[in-house]
């Protein structure tokens, strides 16, 4: 006899955890020195629950901690009472908000599919596809002086990181130097990418690629504004160095339109921009269909959200590299125990059905909302 388990979401608890950097932290689009994540508990009737959380990215997706929580508090009560395992239903329900929210949306999506996939007894990664066991991330290295970029790079290489991401795109003249004194610094068995985060106009991008070319930069995340996909295909039939879309990418529909104008050579994911693993595995899968290789960075997650997508992108065939390094600057974490561990810049999805083993700092958790009983 097959026994269906109907496990429905009863109660849904919100959090506030206050996340701290080491170092303010800089891109072409700004500084930050914290961010304020959601937490969120997805409980069934036997009061099993699932984890989640997000990050407020309003630079890039436009929200801060106060509408992710206006956007949860709007979708959380259609949510009660929907079967956990009907997923494709619990994304049409977040769908009703049509545009945007994609953070408010990753942290209930992730809670009720680490809910369902601990029921199952199945490891996330492992229904995600199960490719690979183990992932390498590379480290990011904000913008600073070019001689302070140089020495932490020297600092993480020591520390067994293989891959180097620096941020470039505020002064042109000093991104290429950036770029040289850490090439110099770290010699040439390392590898090195840049992200300019929509810093550079078509022309300086295709000025700095060309030079940064002599370095061997293995690729460069969003050099032009997110919108500008014909300038963001432009540079990529100029620049000799590889073109990865970030911001331009959202959703499975930008990735598509990307892909079909032939814009960039890999597409990065990322959680709380694709607004949960679902979307974030449709984007993948167009890119996959055109060839387009992805990488999964991340925002300001803290180690909930970094260890979802660690199980994503050792699920996912396409994925081929990792930009999952922001639990690693914070002064404390919100996971205390378990977690995906980084050893020598390699990360492997926590041990257990769903994200797996994570103990919560509850200290750190600030109750914000409850819904449902
Ligand atoms: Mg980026």
């Amino acid at each position: 006899m097959f026994l269906v388990i109907l496990m429905v979401v009863r109660r849904i608890e919100v959090y506030e955890a206050y996340l701290e950097y080491k170092e303010p932290f800089t891109i072409s689009l700004g500084t930050s020195v914290s961010s304020t994540d959601l937490i969120v508990k997805v409980f069934d009737e036997e009061e099993n629950f699932g984890l989640g959380e997000t990050s407020p990215a309003m630079r890039i997706v436009g929200e801060s901690t106060k509408t992710m929580e206006a956007a949860v508090a709007e979708l959380a009560p259609s949510l009660i009472g929907l079967e956990v395992s009907r997923i494709g239903i619990v994304e049409e329900t977040m769908d009703r908000i049509t545009l945007g929210n994609s953070g408010a949306k990753l942290a209930l999506e992730m809670a009720i599919l680490d809910l369902m996939c601990r029921k199952s007894g199945l490891p996330l990664w492992r229904m995600l596809g199960g490719y690979r066991d183990e992932v390498e991330t590379d480290i990011t290295i904000g913008i600073k002086k070019p001689d302070e970029i140089a020495k932490d790079a020297v600092r993480y290489v020591e520390n067994g990181f293989k891959i180097l991401k620096l941020k470039v795109g505020v002064d042109s003249v000093e991104d290429i130097e950036r770029v040289s004194s850490v090439r110099d610094a770290v010699g040439s068995d390392i590898r090195i990418r840049v992200d300019a985060n929509q810093g550079w106009s078509v022309k300086q991008a295709v000025r700095c690629l060309n030079e940064m070319y002599r370095y061997d930069v293995e690729l460069a995340e969003q050099p032009v504004k997110w919108f500008d996909l014909e300038g963001l295909a432009e540079v990529r039939a100029a620049s000799p160095i590889p073109v990865m879309a970030d911001e331009s990418v959202r959703s499975p529909r930008n990735a598509l339109r990307v892909v079909e104008m032939r814009a960039a050579d890999y597409v990065n994911i990322k959680l709380v921009k694709s607004g949960g693993l679902l979307k974030a595995m449709k984007i993948a899968s167009i890119c996959e269909a055109a060839g387009v290789p992805n990488m999964v960075g991340c925002m300001m997650e803290g180690g909930v959200s970094i260890a979802a997508a660690v199980h994503l992108a050792a699920g996912v065939k396409n994925i081929v590299t990792t930009d999952l390094d922001s639990d690693l600057s914070l002064v404390r974490d919100v996971v205390v125990e378990g977690g995906s561990p980084c050893m020598n810049g390699r990360r492997r999805p926590p041990e257990g059905p769903g994200l797996g083993n994570l103990r919560l700092d509850d200290e750190m958790l600030k109750p914000v909302m409850v819904f449902g009983d």
